[in-house]
């Protein structure tokens, strides 16, 4: 089509090497199994790590605000946007964090820019770990900041990037809590100690880590005993909390700033009145059920034994987010098909969500899964790990 032929060609391209793919399309609501082409299969793909997606309990205060508030906002926070239950979400958001404020934002993609694009400028540095989330990446480009990439989870590198960047007005450490594709945990400990010595200000996103970390999933800062410590922290509603949206938890002083320049914040209508209120009755679900949380854990050790002990590289996870390390794109995208002609849903990650070279299987457990559910997931791997050769 006319102006689009160099799109036309990098798809063509992308055909021909066997990178191009469909949208995998579910038939049925989120769970340890759905139905994808018509057949039940085990989902390993999903951020649902606590199955609160379909909680009744959710359902039923999404429901219960539809009837009461009606299903949108009408504008944007800072116009006429703001209902009473954005400010109650907040509130109980900054609770469950131990800071003093929080703001809810649309997204953990928008928390993540509207926080860095409003905090920093031209005479700061952003200092951040190289395998951050595309949406730090991203935030990072829209400030007139300098930015600073260190190798990933490696303090020597950070130390080097602070010791280097001691001209600049303001520092900033940002890094994931948890690594969204990797499974990693950032060492915390250390950088806050780092921050110290250097005079650099903290920020976490946890968007892997609330509600898989911490006392209740309370993050990777309360993981290490760190409440006070760390400045500023992203969490998502998206993930384990089952919802939508994003937030930052922090000083009273961050938050009012950001309600005047967080730009995502100031020119994006509010969430609807269910998703808030759904959001509200995550947070009493991971207070009253923990038991969750520590079957999460649970079924992440015995799967990630179970592929460990089949030979597959696992790498050096720690978490539920357990990747399969291939290397090659096409191998790691056949794999994922086998798994599925297998009954298994495992996603094949490749450029440019990962470094090409590092094309991976990303696996993610959750609470809902039955010992059952993760046996035959095993051996839907050992079987289609057989068949292209990756173990023997
Ligand atoms: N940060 C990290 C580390 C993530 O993995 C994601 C989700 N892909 C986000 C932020 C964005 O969160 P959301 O999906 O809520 O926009």
């Amino acid at each position: 089509m006319r102006g689009f032929d160099d799109l036309q060609a990098e798809l063509d391209e992308m055909r021909k090497e066997g990178t191009f793919r469909q949208l995998v399309t579910l038939q049925s609501e989120q769970g340890a199994r759905v139905v994808i082409n018509g057949r039940e299969v085990i989902q390993l793909s999903s951020n649902n790590y606590l199955g609160l997606t379909d909680h009744p309990r959710l359902k039923q205060a999404a429901i219960d605000a539809i009837e009461k508030y009606g299903v949108g906002t009408g504008s944007v926070r800072t116009i006429a946007g703001t209902l009473i239950m954005h400010q109650e979400l907040e509130k109980k958001l900054a609770a469950f964090k131990h800071t003093e404020a929080s703001l809810v934002f649309q997204s953990g993609f928008t928390t993540n820019q509207g926080v860095l694009s409003a905090i920093v400028s031209e005479d700061d540095v952003v200092i951040s770990d190289e395998l951050n989330h595309a949406s730090i990446i991203d935030g990072i480009r829209l400030t007139k900041a300098a930015r600073s990439v260190y190798k990933h989870v490696d303090m020597i590198s950070l130390e080097r990037a602070l010791a280097d960047t001691q001209h600049y007005r303001k520092r900033l450490i940002v890094t994931d809590g948890v690594f969204s594709m990797d499974g990693t945990i950032a060492p915390l400990p250390k950088i806050v100690k780092l921050a110290a010595k250097y005079d650099a200000l903290i920020m976490v996103d946890d968007a892997h880590a609330s509600g898989v970390l911490g006392e209740n999933g309370r993050g990777t800062v309360n993981h290490f005993g760190l409440d006070g410590k760390v400045d500023i922290q992203v969490g998502t509603l998206s993930k384990a909390m089952g919802v939508l949206g994003g937030y930052v938890a922090g000083p009273q002083v961050l938050i009012d700033y950001l309600i005047h320049k967080g730009r995502p914040f100031l020119f994006s209508t509010s969430h609807p009145p269910a998703v808030t209120m759904a959001c509200i009755e995550a947070v009493n679900v991971l207070i009253e059920e923990p038991e969750r949380i520590e079957k999460l854990w649970t079924n992440s050790e015995f799967f990630k034994q179970g592929l460990r002990s089949l030979g597959f590289n696992t790498d050096k996870s720690e978490t539920p987010i357990t990747p399969v390390m291939i290397g090659d794109e096409v191998l790691t995208l056949k794999l994922a098909d086998k798994l599925l002609e297998n009954g298994v849903f495992a996603q094949g990650i490749v450029f440019p969500t990962v470094a090409k070279g590092q094309a991976r299987i990303r696996t993610i457990v959750t609470s809902q899964h039955s010992k059952a559910d993760l046996e035959q997931a095993l051996r839907a791997f050992e079987k289609a790990g057989m068949e292209l050769s990756i173990i023997r």
